[in-house]
């Protein structure tokens, strides 16, 4: 047991250069080379990926790590190459010869790491190639994706369980996600039937973001102030729309700062282009909307801000969550207007009405928290179920008290036409 806990951490530095573990990834990482089937539910930025990263270079074979979007794959690759690992991924992004190469590589036992999308995996051809294959084990990573109660529901998430049975039962899986609402971790659990797994949850509060909303009045002239007094800061603005993206993106480009779109209106080629360049840092801000994120690691990103109000508290928490994810400064802000609101209930009409109620439910919790004159951060933690009767001393509503209860809540709680 030393032994291996001596190589764990020895093999931490070796490979990824980090001299510890943080917070319980080393009883995580143990408990998946045990060979046990494991639940990891750790905010943003708190280093899942290393949970089933460092136990994929100690165990024999293939891990195959089913991830969302191609974006986040290729991020993931690119940073185990540099670390010189052998990592790749299966998605329609590769031609037939890379296909081949890769397919080569996890046969030979080279590939130590394998990023699959859903849509891949149910493919027949990659099925039998992954029968043929030794796999370690089975990563579901962003495994929200699995619920309808979470912000970003995929259905093919829903039949990886019964693809794991077809090549092997007894694979272990790794489920991650950082959406710890009790009805999406049921949701997990059941679907991917691991009631009985082992369940690591952390703590939701990031320390070192500080919350902040506005009223939304000059909130053009707000925004390039705001980034003009944060200059060489790599920030992220989320817009509601397309459009508003392609304006505001050009509305800070001819102020002299240097901003890209983001939007699944660009062709993947730009898409690409514009997130490689926020990465690498030639470019400062990247306007987007809420196409652009999700596993995205970049550790100093300084302000996260939302032009328009998201959709739901849980959307908003995830992408204030790409601040400060190195733990040194973050802002978030958001300008708030009931329009917004109104504007997203409009998105809601063709809806059916439980689809429509639900929607309506997850806009009202959002409209209390930019109402509200209680600490910002004892909200969001209520509702991931952490409740604390001390104030946070690090929002907006903690350092610069306002009374601020609005009858507009009326309107969304159904009180109003
Ligand atoms: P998550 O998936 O939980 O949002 P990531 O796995 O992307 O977070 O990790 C966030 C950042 O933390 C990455 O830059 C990663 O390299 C870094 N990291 C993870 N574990 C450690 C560690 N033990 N020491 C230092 N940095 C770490
Ligand atoms: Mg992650």
């Amino acid at each position: 047991e030393a032994a291996i806990q001596q190589t764990l951490k020895e093999k931490l530095k070796e490979i990824f250069g980090f001299d510890a573990f943080r917070g319980e990834q080393e009883v995580i990482i143990n408990n998946i080379v045990s060979g046990n089937n494991t639940f990891v539910i750790m905010p943003t930025g708190a280093g899942k990926s290393l949970c089933y990263q460092l136990p994929a270079m100690v165990l024999e074979g293939t891990a195959i790590v089913i991830s969302p979007l191609i974006a986040l794959m290729k991020n993931q690759v690119d940073q185990m190459t540099a670390f010189g690992i052998n990592a790749q991924f299966l998605n329609s992004t590769l031609n037939k010869s890379e296909m081949t190469r890769v397919k080569n590589d996890v046969l030979s036992g080279e590939c130590r790491l394998l990023y699959i999308a859903p849509e891949s995996l149910t493919k027949e051809d990659n099925l039998i190639f992954l029968k043929k294959a030794k796999l370690s084990f089975i990563a579901v990573d962003e495994a929200h994706c699995i619920s309808e109660w979470g912000h970003d529901f995929r259905p093919e998430y829903r039949r990886i369980r019964g693809i794991i049975d077809d090549i092997d039962p007894k694979l272990p899986i790794i489920a991650l996600t950082a959406t710890a609402t009790p009805k999406v971790q049921q949701d997990i659990q059941k679907n991917l039937n691991m009631e009985e797994s082992y369940i690591f949850k952390s703590s939701f509060n990031r320390k070192n973001l500080y919350y902040e909303i506005r009223p939304k009045i000059d909130s053009k002239k707000q925004l390039i102030r705001y980034i003009a007094n944060n200059k060489g800061k790599s920030g992220i603005i989320y817009c509601l729309s397309r459009k508003k993206v392609e304006e505001i993106a050009s509305l800070l480009t001819v102020n002299g700062i240097k901003a890209l779109p983001y939007h699944a209106g660009l062709d993947a080629d730009t898409r690409m282009k514009n997130q490689d360049a926020f990465l690498n840092e030639e470019s400062d801000v990247i306007v987007a909307t809420i196409a652009f994120g999700m596993g995205i690691d970049k550790p100093d990103v300084r302000f996260v801000i939302h032009y328009d109000a998201p959709k739901s508290l849980e959307g908003y928490y995830q992408e204030t969550g790409r601040a400060g994810r190195d733990g040194l400064e973050g802002n978030c802000l958001m300008f708030y207007a009931y329009d917004d609101i109104l504007k997203l209930e409009k998105f809601n009409k063709d809806k059916t009405v439980t689809e429509r109620d639900n929607a309506r439910a997850l806009l009202m919790e959002m409209v209390a928290y930019s109402n509200l004159g209680v600490c910002r951060r004892r909200q969001l933690l209520s509702y991931f179920g952490e409740y604390s009767d001390k104030d946070c001393g690090f929002c907006d509503n903690c350092i610069k008290p306002t009374k601020k209860i609005k009858i507009e809540d009326e309107a969304v709680l159904g009180l109003k036409a």
